[in-house]
């Protein structure tokens, strides 16, 4: 299912779900291919999901970070989205990494 959904390997976040129609209980992002890190993730615990394509790594860390400053009192994991190696990225949200 997740396969004929989501196509191609491109930069993007994700939202997995315990219930369907429930809060999202873990964010994550892929700054190459979303589709096989949510393939990754997606198992017993985690059975739904959403996904977003965004053109450029940079964007999928932006948006990460605005998901995860709305969600974070529900997700699992609660730790700050983590920019790559090597590059001066800031939160659009919040003073984490000023
Ligand atoms: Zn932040």
């Amino acid at each position: 299912m997740v396969k004929q959904m989501v196509r191609q390997p491109q930069p993007g976040v994700f939202l997995l779900y315990t219930v369907q129609g429930g809060q999202p209980r873990f964010l994550g992002r892929d700054d190459q291919d979303v589709r096989d890190k949510l393939l990754k993730w997606l198992g017993r615990s985690y059975r739904y999901f959403q996904f977003d394509y965004c053109q450029t790594p940079h964007e999928a860390f932006q948006k990460q970070c605005e998901l995860y400053h709305q969600l974070k009192q529900h997700l699992d994991n609660t730790r700050h989205p983590e920019r790559p190696d090597g590059t001066e990225w800031r939160c659009p949200v919040c003073n984490f990494y000023e």
